[in-house]
C-alpha cells in the first residue's frame, strides 16, 4: 500500500501499518495505560475515538503551517460560530492568537521551515511503521509541533511521580521511532525537536529538544512491547481490556458483583 496524505489515516493503513499513535493505543506512555481491547476494536472499526476540540485545535495550528488552511476550515465547519457574525469559535481564535505568537518569533518559525507533513514508512521490530513529520529539515531536524495547555506544568503519575509533559504524553516513543525511520531512509540520524505553544492566556513557546538518551530508552520500551503488541494485533492474542476507558465501559457485561475490594484495588 502507497500512503498518501489522504489515506495514511485510514484503517487499511493502521491495519498495515504500525503508528506512534497506534503503539500508545496498545502500550500506551509512562503517564497514560493503553488499552490492548480498544485499539483493536478502533481497528475493526467498531469504535471511533471522538474527535475532540484540543486535538482539532492542534490540527488547525498544523493546516496554517502546512498552508491547508481554507481547506481545513471547509472540511470541518463546525469550528465557526452558527450565529451571530459566524466567526470561528473562541478555541479556534485561541489558535490564532497562538499562530501570531509563532510567528513573531524567528527562531521558533527556523524550525517549522521544514518540508511539511512528510510521509516515511520503515520496518521495525518486526513490523512496518508508518510516520509523518509535521517540519522536516532535511540533514538537519525533524521537528513535531505540539500545542498544549502548558509546557511547564508537570502530571502526577502513580508508582513514577511528576512526568515531564513530553513522557508523560508519549513523546519521547514519536521522537524514537521518528528518528530511526528517517535514518532507515536518509542513513542519517537526526535530532528530535518539539516545537511546543500553549494555548495560555499569554502563549508560551519553546523548542524542546528530546534529547537521544531519552529516545534510546523510550525505543527500548518500544522494543520490548511489540511482540505482545503484534501477537494481539494479528489476533494470535486475547486483547485485555483496561476496564477503565470509555469503550471498556461501553462494552462491559455484568456477570458478577465485585467486592469493595474490587474499588481500591488500583491504589
Ligand atoms: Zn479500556
Amino acid at each position: 500500500m502507497q500512503l498518501t496524505a489522504e489515506n495514511y489515516y485510514s484503517n487499511e493503513a493502521n491495519r498495515e501499518y504500525m503508528s506512534v499513535s497506534q503503539f500508545k493505543d496498545f502500550y500506551g506512555t509512562y503517564g497514560r495505560l493503553g488499552c490492548e481491547f480498544t485499539a483493536l476494536e478502533k481497528l475493526e472499526e467498531r469504535w471511533e475515538e471522538e474527535e475532540t476540540t484540543a486535538l482539532l485545535v492542534g490540527s488547525y495550528v498544523d493546516a496554517y503551517f502546512e498552508g491547508t488552511s481554507e481547506r481545513f476550515k471547509i472540511e470541518h465547519p463546525n469550528i465557526f460560530k452558527k450565529t451571530g457574525d459566524k466567526g470561528l469559535l473562541k478555541d479556534y481564535v485561541k489558535a490564532e492568537e497562538i499562530i501570531a505568537r509563532i510567528e513573531r518569533d524567528e527562531y521558533f518559525m527556523k524550525y517549522m521551515s521544514g518540508q511539511k507533513q512528510v510521509i516515511m514508512t520503515g520496518e521495525l521490530f518486526g513490523t512496518k511503521w508508518k510516520i509523518k513529520i509535521d517540519s522536516y529539515i532535511p540533514d538537519v531536524a525533524i521537528v513535531d509541533l505540539k500545542v498544549m495547555a502548558s509546557i511547564t506544568e508537570l502530571k502526577w503519575v502513580k508508582d513514577i511521580g511528576y512526568l515531564d509533559f513530553v513522557r508523560y504524553w508519549g513523546y519521547d516513543i514519536q521522537g524514537a521511532v521518528y528518528q530511526e525511520i528517517v535514518r532507515q531512509n536518509t542513513g542519517k540520524k537526526l535530532p528530535f525537536y518539539i516545537a511546543a505553544a500553549t494555548k495560555e492566556k499569554e502563549p508560551d513557546i519553546r523548542i524542546v529538544h528530546a534529547t537521544d538518551n531519552y529516545l534510546q530508552e523510550a525505543l527500548n520500551v518500544v522494543g520490548a512491547n511489540m511482540p505482545r503488541v503484534l501477537r494481539v494485533k494479528s489476533g494470535e492474542a486475547e486483547p485485555d481490556r483496561c476496564e477503565l476507558c470509555d469503550c471498556c465501559r461501553h462494552n462491559r457485561v455484568l456477570t458478577r458483583p465485585i467486592s469493595i475490594m474490587d474499588l481500591t484495588s488500583g491504589i
